[in-house]
């Protein structure tokens, strides 16, 4: 793979890189991307319709078995070259903050620190009535049920037109908003807000690089688009720092 002249020396003078990642970075560890299609028992399916607060009201068994399915899928998949090179990546810069939309994990697994999940995550069960703290539910039933309160139990992710925990979107603002550079990686770039952050920091100056090996609607806005899958790209950026 050619890296774009130029590239490097970007990076080597960034003090702060704001990384926002999405399901590409996933895919190379076999966890599919909502826009690829579904397998198996769940490809009469569409993702976008089961990830909804309204799905969950209609029919919560559905939903949990949905859900179940991708815990099993993610907790036997590993992460990828991609993720580890993003830990790398973190030791060789002054800041990095990463911001992720994934709900899989693995960016912490990898040995990422401070990951900031945009949409929850996978492994954490909420309280669909209230704010009850949830652990250890009983997970042997068809929809769990909270233990203080007695609701329904749903997945702590963020579900389309749910709001973006506060404390996630304040940190992906102000860092958006304060990087020199703005790296997006395996994402569509058509979820908002995260679709926004990359703006936020072009807006301000920051060099915004892509790693997507389709075209989103955000190569052609980026400074730098490296049309390559994120397990190839990541690696081989951070040796090339190295040097
Ligand atoms: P998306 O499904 O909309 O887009 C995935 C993007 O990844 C596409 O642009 C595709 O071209 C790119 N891609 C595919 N393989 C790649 C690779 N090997 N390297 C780099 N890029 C690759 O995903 P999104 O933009 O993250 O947004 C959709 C929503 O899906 C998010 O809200 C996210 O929470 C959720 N989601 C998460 C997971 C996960 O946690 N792994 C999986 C599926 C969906």
């Amino acid at each position: 793979m050619t890296l774009p002249d130029g590239l490097i020396d970007v990076l080597r003078s960034a003090r702060h890189i704001c990384v926002l990642t999405g399901s590409g970075v996933s895919a190379e560890s076999g966890v599919p991307t909502f826009r690829e299609a579904q397998t198996g028992l769940w490809e009469k399916f569409d993702p976008q319709q089961l990830a909804t607060p309204e799905a969950f009201q209609h029919d919560p068994a559905l939903i949990w078995r949905w859900y179940r399915w991708r815990r099993e899928l993610v907790a036997r998949a590993e992460p990828n070259p991609g993720h580890y090179a993003l830990v790398d990546l973190a030791a060789r810069v002054p800041q990095l903050t990463l911001i992720t939309q994934n709900v899989d994990g693995l960016h912490q697994r990898a040995g990422s620190r401070d990951v900031r999940e945009f949409h929850g995550n996978l492994f954490v069960d909420r309280c669909s009535v209230g704010d009850c703290v949830i652990t250890g539910a009983d997970m042997r039933v068809d929809v769990p049920l909270c233990r203080e309160c007695g609701g329904r139990l749903r997945p702590g992710v963020v579900w389309f037109g749910e709001s973006i925990p506060a404390d996630a979107l304040r940190a992906a603002d102000n860092a958006a908003g304060s990087c020199d550079v703005f790296l997006s990686i395996g994402t569509s770039s058509l979820v908002w807000p995260a679709a926004g952050l990359a703006e936020i920091a072009q807006r301000q100056g920051a060099s915004v690089i892509e790693i997507n090996p389709d075209a989103t609607p955000l190569t052609g806005q980026s400074r730098f688009a490296i049309s390559e899958k994120s397990g190839v790209a990541l690696p081989e950026l951070v040796d090339s720092l190295a040097l």
